[in-house]
């Protein structure tokens, strides 16, 4: 690996001699174990740790399929989804791999006792499979993670329709927590040259989620003017989606849990800030019932910030908590957009509130190529910034998703792979000064 490592980060190796470099027959990974998937059973989601599941092991190196390219792996960083696939719920990942690999023989070689997690990576090219003109060894990339075939009708308008549709690194194995990973090529960006390898791994997942589910034309098509109810307003999602709705001419309304994060949110440009925690909304009196009277205080309270206007948009993830809320103060007419549902997602509203007042509720997941096609070339113009707090060593990296399974984390945070540390991998150092503020708003 220390070969590989030397080439990559290499100015002087062309495509030629990253092509020629003899590729391992393992790497090292994060993983999961299939026969641990039960190690929690009868536990509180809460107390279930990522530091108990997740594994560093050598694994072998996949083989190369069509249409597929192998990066080595510079970068990568914690989605919420390994929080998801590391504590085995809703189901243990082993199920999608499973599923997948009764598609086809190349399929199979995802079904492993081991799943190797993890949806974002920023990294260089090593080996391109047949087919694949778009990229080529020695190419500095970041990818999307999504996964798909294509063919079926239903995902040539919008890939994210396709019924084979899967998350990389979460349905997907080979993901980018590890040394070297297996995607499609149609999952790779260019990296954003005035970043960092670990600035540049952070954003895809949740900046691409984030401008489907808040600026497209299959999300919540926000306009100029539009007051946004932000969820989680500092974190993975929420730190973008703040940047989409100052940058589309919206004014967000930031919510959050403490001071700290309600100085993020006024740091990245917010004015209109809740701070969840100090005002004690309680939107449950108790796991079965909710309290419309505390609806009702949330309204008035985002009255009071916006002039008297209520929300045109609810960018929603929390999910059953906050759905009752969220559907109450949406204006008439207005959008809850919802890619989520991490406090639980059996969601009970007052569909009283939505018929009556005409309002929508639109389902997104993640973005389709074009979408993330566009949201990443934002964050190569230095108009949306990526959200890093802090990063931690690929051995690590269970302690790195612990604290964002604990909600302890601001933003994103980075897992440093085949990168011995941080600070590496800029190319454009002119545009990196013109930003450098804004880049590092959230490092601690
Ligand atoms: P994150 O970094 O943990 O941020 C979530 C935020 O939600 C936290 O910062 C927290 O902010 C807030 N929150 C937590 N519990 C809450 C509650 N009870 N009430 C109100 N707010 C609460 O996670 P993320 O990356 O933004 O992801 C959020 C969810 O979206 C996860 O479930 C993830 O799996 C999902 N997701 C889905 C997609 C998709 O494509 N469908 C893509 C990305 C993420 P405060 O404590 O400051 O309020």
């Amino acid at each position: 690996m220390k070969s590989i490592l030397d080439a990559v980060t290499s100015p002087h190796a062309g495509p030629a001699d990253i092509a020629a470099l003899p590729l391992p027959e393992s790497y090292r990974a994060v993983t999961l174990h299939a026969d641990e998937a039960d190690m929690f059973a009868g536990m509180d989601s809460a107390d279930k740790d990522p530091r108990k599941s997740l594994h560093v092991d050598d694994v072998a190196v996949p083989e190369l399929g069509p249409g597929e390219a192998l990066v080595a792996v510079m970068a990568s960083a914690v989605n919420y989804n390994t929080v998801w696939s590391s504590i085995f719920e809703p189901v243990p990942t082993f199920a999608f791999l499973r599923r997948y690999g009764r598609l086809s023989a190349l399929a199979a070689r995802h079904d492993l006792p081991y799943h190797v997690v993890g949806s974002d990576l920023s990294g260089v090219v090593l080996r391109t499979g047949v087919g694949v003109n778009a990229y080529k060894p020695g190419d500095r990339v970041v990818a999307h993670c999504l996964s798909v075939e294509l063919e079926a009708p239903e995902g040539h308008g919008d890939t994210m329709l396709d019924p084979e549709q899967r998350i990389w690194g979460y349905e997907t194995n080979f993901g980018g927590f590890g040394e070297i990973a297996l995607v499609k090529s149609n999952q790779l960006l260019p990296k954003p040259e005035h970043l960092t390898w670990e600035e540049s791994a952070c954003s895809g997942l949740v900046n691409s989620t984030a401008y489907r589910q808040l600026v497209s034309t299959n999300g919540a098509n926000m306009t100029q003017g539009d007051n946004v109810l932000i969820w989680g307003a500092s974190g993975g999602l929420g730190s973008y989606a703040v940047q989409y709705a100052l940058a589309g001419g919206a004014n967000p309304v930031c919510v959050v849990s403490s001071p700290d994060k309600a100085e993020l949110c006024r740091r990245m440009g917010a004015e209109t800030v809740i701070d969840r925690g100090a005002e004690g909304f309680r939107f449950w009196s108790d796991p079965h019932t909710q309290d419309p009277g505390e609806w009702k205080r949330f309204g008035r309270r985002i009255r009071e910030l916006t002039g008297g206007e209520d929300v045109d948009i609810v960018f929603e993830h929390p999910g059953r908590e906050t759905f009752g809320a969220s559907t109450f103060v949406a204006k008439r007419g207005g959008t809850i957009v919802t890619c989520a549902s991490t406090t639980g997602y059996l969601h009970e509203f007052d569909n009283r509130y939505l018929w009556m007042n005409l309002k929508r509720i639109i389902g997104s997941h993640f973005a389709n190529y074009a979408e993330a096609w566009r949201a990443n070339r934002l964050i190569a113009k230095g108009r949306i910034h990526p959200t890093l707090s802090q990063t931690y060593r690929l051995d690590d990296a269970g302690q790195a998703v612990h604290d964002v399974h604990a909600n302890r984390h601001h933003g994103k945070v980075g897992v440093l792979c085949l990168a011995p540390r941080e600070g590496l991998g800029v190319r454009d150092t002119e545009l990196r000064r013109t930003h450098r503020a804004a880049i590092d708003r959230f490092r601690r």
